[in-house]
């Protein structure tokens, strides 16, 4: 892996958010200038009270559906600026696109005339309800643009075309993480994914709320794991191919994984079913072969690891009148 020499700062676009911010301290562990962008959406100050004074760290409020322009040299950029939980991205589907489309090309562009690299943070959902199991990065995928995960899914095609241009007009030195499911702590106790959901139920003693009949499946990754994939990524050396899964490849059924909840926790929560949302994908596991030989990355933290950090995170945050540190 070559690591080529970065001249300049590292933009994250969504950097307080919960991959972001996670990624902002690893950069800064590495040594990198990081201006951190975010319009504070969904992303938290608290999420950068590790990081907030440290003096290689800026934080610009704004919104990357603005075209900018920082002033200083940017080197890389990672682009998280999207609202990520089904719930939050469908409230406001149509700023869900433009985020996706609109600010991906403001940030390409800003990449273009800063001669900077860019790592598209994309994602699993590209794949859509697949009907190739597990997916690899040659399958095209199987999204319905008129439902109402569109606006996210079909953004964020919209986001990997514009990339594909900027690549192969040679402009922009282009990478695409196709991101699959991913947990662990600063999730927001409201994000309304399954693991946050889960754990703050069973913490309360609440019924854990299965969608369907929870038959449905999902591949966790543990964050520290992903980050360390999105860094390399953005590292390797360039390759015909831009666009690699990131995730762990074990595969869980939602029922499954609430069972594992109730054991972590040791509470006897019990089990509420609700109605399956529309369009919700019934399978989902990374074939991570690209990211193994490419990256040399492959995640070991299993879901029992991983939920036992998350869970830990959670007893914290959700304690009465607690607010959480930046973990
Ligand atoms: N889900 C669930 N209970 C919840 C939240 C989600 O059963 O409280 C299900 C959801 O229907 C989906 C899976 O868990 O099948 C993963 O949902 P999530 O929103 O975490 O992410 P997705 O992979 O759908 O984007």
């Amino acid at each position: 892996m070559s690591l080529s020499k970065k001249n300049g700062t590292t933009l994250v676009s969504g950097g307080a958010g919960f991959l972001g911010s996670h990624l902002c301290e690893t950069l800064l562990a590495k040594g990198e200038k990081v201006l951190c962008v975010d319009n504070f959406v969904t992303g938290s100050d608290r999420n950068l009270a590790a990081i907030h004074d440290h003096p290689q760290f800026r934080l610009e409020a704004r919104d990357i559906c603005e075209p900018f322009d920082p002033g200083i040299q940017i080197g890389r950029i990672y682009n998280l600026g999207c609202v990520a939980s089904p719930p939050h991205y469908q409230a406001d589907p149509v700023q869900t696109m433009r985020s996706c489309v609109v600010g991906t090309i403001n940030l390409l562009e800003l990449a273009d005339r800063h001669g900077a690299r860019f790592l598209q943070a994309s994602t699993s959902e590209v794949y859509g309800d697949p009907e190739v199991h597990p997916q690899n990065e040659a399958y095209n995928g199987n999204v319905n643009c008129t439902g109402p995960r569109a606006c996210y899914d079909e953004g964020k095609r919209a986001a990997e075309a514009m990339c594909f241009d900027f690549k192969r007009a040679g402009r922009v030195d282009v990478r695409v993480a196709r991101i699959f499911n991913t947990y662990g702590p600063r999730m927001q106790p409201n994000d309304g994914r399954v693991v946050s959901n889960m754990i703050v139920q069973a913490l309360r003693g609440q019924a854990l709320t299965v969608y369907g009949d929870g038959s449905q499946t999902r591949s966790f990754c543990y964050v520290g794991e992903l980050v360390d994939g999105l860094y390399r990524l953005m590292e390797a050396e360039p390759t015909p191919q831009a666009q690699v899964n990131l995730g762990n490849p074990d595969e869980f059924t939602i029922l499954e994984l609430a069972e594992l909840i109730r054991l972590q926790i040791g509470a006897p929560a019990g089990i509420r079913f609700e109605p399956l949302p529309n369009d919700d994908p019934q399978r989902r596991r990374p074939d991570i072969a690209c990211a193994i030989k490419l990256l040399n990355w492959r995640p070991k933290t299993t879901l029992q690891e991983g939920l036992a950090i998350t869970v830990d995170y959670f007893r914290e945050v959700v304690k009465p009148g607690a607010v959480p540190a930046g973990v």
